[in-house]
């Protein structure tokens, strides 16, 4: 059973971040454009069941000291649609399938696939 939603205890996890869906690569150049997202401060991609996101990791500005929501009346609709399901914290939110957070992640990712690539260093 899930357990309840503790959002202060979790301190705003869920508020912290943007992370939007991208193409899956598939060729040189979107793994190319992947290590170039990859290789920039707080940026990180993962996968999850089949899909590709990009994740910005950077709090909510409506978030206060207490990592409250200050307009939660009137958070966007994105933030209202979270349920406890998918609360990644208490809810039953899936995990990364596989989660890059340096280039080094996902070059390694790559060649374990057998897909060559180029170090950056
Ligand atoms: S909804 Fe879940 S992840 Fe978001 S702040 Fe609350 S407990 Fe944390
Ligand atoms: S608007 Fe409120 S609920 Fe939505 S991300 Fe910002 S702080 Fe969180």
């Amino acid at each position: 059973m899930a357990k309840e939603f503790n959002c202060k205890e979790c301190n705003a996890k869920c508020c912290r971040y943007v992370a939007t869906e991208i193409d899956a690569p598939e060729d040189e150049k979107d793994y190319e454009n992947i290590l170039w997202y990859l290789i920039h401060k707080n940026v990180s991609v993962f996968i999850e069941g089949k899909e590709w996101y990009i994740q910005f990791s950077t709090p909510c500005n409506k978030l206060d000291k207490d990592w409250k929501c200050t307009i939660y009346e009137k958070r966007p609709k994105i933030c209202k649609e979270l349920s406890i399901n998918s609360c990644e914290e208490y809810g039953h939110g899936k995990p990364h399938n596989f989660l890059f957070e340096t280039e080094q992640d996902f070059i390694e990712y790559l060649r374990k696939k057998g897909i060559k690539i180029r170090d950056l260093d």
